[in-house]
């Protein structure tokens, strides 16, 4: 990998109980960059026992680390934390060689990534019990916090870094090894982040990253009675198979899935200010975010308005490759992503939307895609139910509050949802009346470690990051005493 200042953080062999290590017959992917198509290297394809290997490894090292004060745990963890912040270029440029994403985007996931080691580093410390007024003289009841087991974690491609420490450092803090099975995309930034954790004096065995078959590695940790939970993020459909997977096990889960934001800008609204959040919330990461705004419902009174500003925002976007620093939209992961935009359009266009802006893959080709505005859009397009994951900003006009919260909410998603109001009661209202379980009242940016992400519905279970993220790590338990 070309112009790391400390090469050896691109790293091409998976990290199993301490040891970095090829797949047990060789197997390997290749992993190509997706703004030039260029190979950047292999990962090992590993499956089931190099898996089981993990999931050993991580029990044996399990009762050590619980044993630990949460203070020596926080050490260690702080550790990491400053060598992430120590290597962040590096960090950056491995993300966007292999995700795509603009090279400044890339150093915020890695400082947001950082953020949740420093979090919950310092949360572990403050795991408090509870002591309970007993129903009799004679007793005295107590409520301690443990950790619940050995834990594992399936991330997707968008967030590499992030996704990874918002659960591993939950999990470590809590006194939990983790089994990280990254996406087959973006390994190399997981393998990055295992090497930094090995420097900072993680013992052997308490953070495993295994590549390779996801299907067979999936398996292995939901069919597991040692790894007490797993915490996914990726589409709903992979979320639904492996709740069924985990199952037998009654295995705790947390999922974050999929989501489709509704985007609402009412007449009272701030304009420029609204504009400067669909920027933030829709073309992040070129729009490959699962709380990116999939639908925006602009009031009557402002659609117009509302559609020239954006219009004039969105089409001073650079589109170009992320190591270029005057890009500001990466290209697609693949070119599925790239399809799924061009049906959305297609599919709008047909039942009567119009283009405002972009509408075709970029002149660069790949799977660079032109940033897209859409006007006339209804609830009877695709765009409507399905989360595009791409730079599409579709304008639908709504008239009054109950109209734009029944859309809003008519969705079997719930994950993020914004609008945008000056209006003191209506804030209330609507921030009320939303079904997510994340709402941005005039603001496009809600994302940092001291918050819980999480969704409602079918965008999943849990929470990551804030105060709760420990808890989806510790289970209660009860001691009752008589006297
Ligand atoms: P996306 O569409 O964003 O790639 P996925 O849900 O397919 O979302 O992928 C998210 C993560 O789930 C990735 O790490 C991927 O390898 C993993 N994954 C995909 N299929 C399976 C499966 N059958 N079992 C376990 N993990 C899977």
């Amino acid at each position: 990998m070309q112009n790391l200042k400390d090469p050896s953080l691109f790293r091409q062999q998976a990290y199993i109980g301490g040891e970095w290590c090829d797949a047990l017959d060789g197997a390997r992917f290749a992993v190509t960059n997706p703004a030039t198509g260029e190979l950047l290297g292999h990962a090992p394809r590993m499956g089931k026992t190099e898996t089981e290997r993990a999931v050993a490894a991580a029990n044996q090292a399990f009762a050590a680390w619980r044993a630990q004060p949460a203070k020596a745990r926080a050490a260690v963890l702080r550790r990491w934390y400053e060598l992430m912040l120590a290597n962040a270029d590096d960090l950056a440029r491995i993300m966007t060689l292999e995700q795509g994403k603009p090279l400044a985007e890339a150093r915020g996931e890695v400082a947001y990534a950082a953020s949740f080691i420093e979090w919950f580093a310092e949360e572990a410390k403050r795991v408090y019990g509870d002591t309970i007024p007993a129903p009799t003289a004679d007793k005295r009841l107590l409520v301690t916090k443990e950790p619940i087991g050995v834990t594992a974690a399936i991330t997707p491609w968008n967030f590499p870094a992030a996704m990874i420490t918002r659960k591993a450092a939950p999990a470590l803090a809590a006194g939990c090894p983790m089994v990280v099975k990254p996406a087959e995309q973006t390994p190399f930034s997981a393998l990055a982040l295992a090497v930094l954790a090995e420097r900072a004096g993680l013992p052997k065995g308490l953070l495993s990253v295994v590549t390779g078959d996801a299907a067979a590695i999936g398996g292995v940790l939901t069919a597991s009675p040692v790894v007490k939970k797993l915490s996914f993020t990726g589409s709903t459909e992979i979320g639904r198979l492996l709740m069924r997977q985990s199952a037998d096990t009654i295995k705790k889960l947390s999922l974050e899935l999929g989501g489709n934001a509704p985007f609402i800008v009412f007449d009272d609204a701030d304009l420029d200010a609204a504009v400067e959040g669909v920027l933030a919330s829709k073309f992040r990461n070129t729009g490959q975010t699962c709380v990116c705004a999939n639908r925006i419902y602009v009031q009557a009174g402002v659609y117009e308005r509302f559609a020239d500003k954006l219009v004039g925002a969105v089409s001073r976007l650079t589109v170009g490759n992320g190591l270029d620093a005057a890009s500001t939209q990466g290209p697609l992961i693949d070119e599925a992503a790239l399809a799924k935009v061009e049906d959305h359009i297609a599919d709008a266009r047909e039942k009567g939307a119009t283009v405002l802006l972009g509408g075709a893959r970029h002149a660069l080709g790949g799977t660079f895609f032109a940033p897209t505005v859409l006007a006339g859009v209804t609830q009877a397009m695709k765009v409507a139910r399905e989360e595009t994951f791409g730079p599409l900003a579709p304008l639908f006009r709504f008239d009054t509050e109950e109209e734009a919260i029944g859309y809003a909410n008519d969705t079997e998603f719930g994950l993020a949802a914004y609008f945008f109001s000056r209006d003191i009661g209506r804030v209330w209202r609507v921030a009320e009346a939303l079904e997510y379980g994340m709402v941005g009242v005039n603001t496009g940016l809600i994302s940092n470690e001291m918050s819980p992400f999480g969704g409602v519905k079918q965008s999943g279970l849990g929470r990551e990051g804030s105060k709760y993220g420990l808890d989806e790590y510790l289970e209660i338990k009860y001691l009752c005493m008589a006297l």
